[in-house]
């Protein structure tokens, strides 16, 4: 009883604990990438974009790897936060924060492809944070692997690519425990009150491809991570299926 009460106190709209917020995906919103989506992630939205380069990174040629590579930046616009943030152009440095989750989101695209099948060509995925309200990175994965699908459907389309080079679906979200209680994908007020804040990248096939999960001023039992880790298999394989419509348009 007492939990119920301060889950509804807690969730903006009435959210369950095992409730995502509402996710849409608006395709082809930037004409000259190769494939592009908005996610709109209740209030969070990121944009993402993938171009395809015809070539390798000079690291791949001098070492003989072959196949193909990807790779991910993200960044926040200005104007997404409550607060101006200031580009990292003007600062002159790149803010760490950025620079580890450009990292995740292009480890989390590496699981997705078979860069041998990709051939010769790298993939850059860029992410840009329209507005944030929590789970950015979540939303910029899940976002990410949509834009990456619909670039290698149009280079397929384009007779470039013969094979489709993705080996698994990928989707992320956040998992975490406000007042004691496990909750799926936390807004910015949930997350700013989060004793435990995890954020889950999976495949279609339910494995993991990585966990980042931290107590805050705080510490998770065995009990606990299991509980976040159900919650989370049920938003991602909710994504997972949005993702597939979304794609499929
Ligand atoms: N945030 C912000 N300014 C920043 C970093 C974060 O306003 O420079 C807010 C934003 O709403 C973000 C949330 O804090 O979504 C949580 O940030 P976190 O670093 O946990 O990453 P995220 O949850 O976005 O993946």
């Amino acid at each position: 009883m007492a939990e119920s009460a301060s889950i509804t106190f807690l969730r903006s709209e009435g959210r369950r604990a095992d409730q995502l917020r509402p996710v849409r995906f608006q395709n082809h919103i930037a004409p000259h990438a190769a494939g592009s989506t908005l996610v709109e992630w209740g209030s969070t939205r990121v944009i993402c974009g993938v171009t395809i380069e015809e070539s390798v990174p000079r690291w791949m040629k001098e070492q003989g790897v072959t196949g193909g590579w990807i790779t991910a930046e993200y960044s926040m616009l200005p104007y997404s936060t409550l607060t101006r943030k200031p580009r990292d152009s003007s600062k002159g440095k790149v803010d760490g924060r950025s620079v580890e989750i450009q990292r995740l989101i292009g480890r989390a695209m590496r699981s997705a492809l078979d860069l041998e099948k990709l051939g010769a060509r790298t993939i850059c995925v860029d992410c840009d944070v329209l507005q944030a309200d929590g789970g950015t990175r979540t939303a910029a994965i899940t976002g990410a692997f949509v834009a990456l699908r619909l670039a290698l459907k149009k280079l397929i389309a384009e007779g470039k690519l013969a094979a489709d080079p993705i080996a698994n679906s990928v989707a992320a979200v956040s998992v975490g425990i406000v007042n004691g209680i496990p909750l799926l994908d936390l807004c910015y007020t949930e997350d700013a009150a989060a004793q435990v804040d995890m954020n889950l990248v999976m495949t279609g096939s339910g494995e993991f491809i990585e966990l980042q999960g931290t107590g805050e001023e705080s510490t998770f039992s065995d009990d606990q991570l299991a509980a976040m880790l159900t919650l989370g298999r049920v938003g991602i394989r909710e994504l997972l299926a949005l993702q597939e419509a979304a794609v499929g348009k």
